[in-house]
């Protein structure tokens, strides 16, 4: 489904993501580990071109993300086609950025109906669904402001499915959450997981990614140093630096 071949990204003279190569097919659930700076996010934001690349290639089902080939040199895609592959890739930030000024259910319509041209009434049951899927269902006429984090974040996510993506990108969800939050949000997602979503996940729930991934990419210095099942990743790393990081957060 997302094919990444030698990828490469620098800011100015800084690179931060070098020769990435990743593949995930469908019904994968990925989990990204890494010190701080490593390039987790920026990995996520070149998937669904938030952020543009400077070499290689980001493939979904086989289509060039962000560029259009033509007699083997590259120019930008149209704007369409760039919009037109996101919306098939549903993402969660650290900071669940729901719009403050509409409610819960409004939040989850916004997308289907402005972007994807689903009728109300539709739009309306689809969001009922998702949101009783994480459990929000009573929450759907209050605003943002009035639910707890982890509601927060359970409802970005209900948001995100709301787009019917084929992939679901997530970046340190729960990351911002205060501990006691952190379980229901994991859930969500490990239902989503055991229901056969493909994801992509960057965290530091160790726990989490050993138990619901069924690969771990380990990053540091922009480079994926190893990549593995979780119980080999865990367990018996080959590369020292994994190790000397596992015993640092385990
Ligand atoms: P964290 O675990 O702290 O979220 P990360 O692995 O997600 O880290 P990235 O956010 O991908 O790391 O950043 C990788 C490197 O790129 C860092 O050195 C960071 O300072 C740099 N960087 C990220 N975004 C930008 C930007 N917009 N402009 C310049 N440098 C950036
Ligand atoms: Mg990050």
């Amino acid at each position: 489904m997302l094919d990444i071949e030698n990828l490469g990204k620098s800011y100015g003279s800084l690179e931060v993501l070098k020769d990435i190569n990743l593949r995930v097919h469908a019904g994968d659930v990925v989990a990204i580990i890494g010190p701080s700076g490593s390039g987790k996010s920026t990995l996520l934001k070149c998937i669904n071109f938030l952020e543009n690349y400077d070499q290689g290639a980001v493939r979904f089902d086989g289509q060039l993300v962000g560029y259009a080939e033509r007699d083997g040199k590259r120019a930008p895609a149209s704007e369409r086609s760039v919009n037109q592959l996101r919306s098939q890739m549903g993402m969660v930030f650290q900071n669940f950025n729901l719009f403050p000024h509409m409610t819960i259910l409004e939040n989850v319509i916004e997308g289907p109906t402005q972007v994807l041209r689903v009728p109300r009434d539709e739009a309306v049951r689809h969001a009922e669904t998702l949101l009783a899927r994480v459990g929000l269902a009573e929450k759907r006429d209050v605003k943002p402001t009035r639910l707890s984090g982890g509601q927060q974040q359970r409802a970005a996510i209900a948001r995100a499915l709301a787009m019917k993506p084929r992939l679901m990108l997530f970046d340190e969800p729960t990351s911002a959450l205060d501990p006691e939050l952190v379980g229901e949000v994991l859930s969500a997602m490990r239902q989503l997981a055991q229901e056969g979503m493909t994801m992509v996940i960057v965290t530091h729930e160790m726990g989490f990614a050993r138990d619901v991934a069924n690969r771990v990419v380990f990053m540091e210095g922009g480079y994926i140093v190893e990549e593995g099942p979780p119980d080999q990743v865990f367990s018996s790393p080959s590369n020292a630096r994994t190790r000397e990081f596992l015993s640092r957060v385990l």
